[in-house]
């Protein structure tokens, strides 16, 4: 058995806000002796919501809320929830843990203020993702573009109903910087007065940016997590931008047969990915 050399990248795993969320959630089912639910996945990934499962955490749907959730405490995650379905939540009984991070809670503030400022926002960003239909319920006229050839079309589309709307721009705060830029590029083209704010968060970034100096250093990278974690997905994405052969890896029986074939590995891994999971993954890639 050989042991392969690996290298972890500067910046991976846990977020300031996701790891807030996991200690208010810990926190919750110590303290009340009441049902759990959580308002969607409270992370994307699978070993960590088997473990609030086994806490005794039941997942919400916003879409299909129960008709009473009495005597329960309902932990909002990360992403946030938008007014509505807060409103939604305290009618049915529930007490409200709120873990949405405060990065995202600035988001939803800043739509909130620029919806009452008479603009027209777009936000770039991922349609279905909680974060992002938690923002869009701040600015009920928003327009959610996800990637350049859409913020183009609706740009064009705003433009040729109203020429002189007064526009801005947020991005989902996982989204890379190259992103967008373009989709905001895309936008000015008929909106050259476009307000752009700076919503992408450091965290996100600081991975992102880890993985170019991981791909400088080692033969192929292993990105530790779900492929259901946008920012997971994101790393993937950086790494091929470097034609590095790369793999998302959910658990350490998983690793791909090709990781055999190379002398080092560099090893990253979303926000959502808990420590002892990455641990586990690095000790099955060193004994491949
Ligand atoms: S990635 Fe950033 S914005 Fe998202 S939860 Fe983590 S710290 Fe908050």
């Amino acid at each position: 058995m050989s042991i392969m050399r690996v290298v972890r990248a500067r910046a991976l795993g846990f977020c300031a806000g996701v790891r807030r969320t996991v200690d208010l959630a810990l926190g919750a089912a110590k303290k009340y002796r009441l049902k759990l639910f959580s308002m969607g996945p409270l992370i994307h990934n699978e070993r960590a919501l088997r473990d609030m499962a086994d806490l005794g955490f039941s997942v919400l749907d916003e879409d299909e809320l129960p008709e009473t959730l009495v005597h329960s405490v309902t932990v909002i995650r990360a992403h946030g929830i938008g007014p509505q379905t807060r409103r939604e939540l305290l009618r049915r009984g529930t007490k409200i843990i709120d873990a949405t991070c405060p990065k995202v809670r600035k988001s939803q503030l800043k739509a909130l203020e620029l919806f009452e400022k008479g603009f027209t926002l777009f936000i770039a960003g991922e349609k279905n993702h909680g974060e992002v239909r938690g923002i869009r319920m701040f600015a009920r006229n928003s327009l959610v573009v996800e990637d350049e050839g859409g913020a183009f079309d609706a740009a064009k589309t705003l433009f040729s109903k109203n020429k002189t709307a007064k526009t801005a721009v947020i991005g989902q705060t996982t989204i890379s910087n190259a992103e967008y830029l373009a989709i905001c590029s895309a936008i000015k083209q008929f909106f050259p007065d476009l307000a752009v704010y700076d919503t992408i968060c450091g965290a996100t970034m600081a991975r992102q940016k880890a993985i170019a100096g991981l791909c400088a250093e080692t033969d192929a990278l292993v990105i530790a997590g779900d492929s259901a974690s946008s920012n997971t997905r994101r790393l993937l994405a950086a790494a091929a931008e470097y034609a590095k052969p790369a793999w998302i890896v959910s658990n350490a029986s998983a690793l791909p047969p090709e990781l055999g074939s190379f002398g080092v590995i560099g090893l990253s891994a979303g926000t959502s990915t808990p420590d002892v999971l990455i641990g586990e993954i690095e000790r099955a890639i060193s004994m491949l």
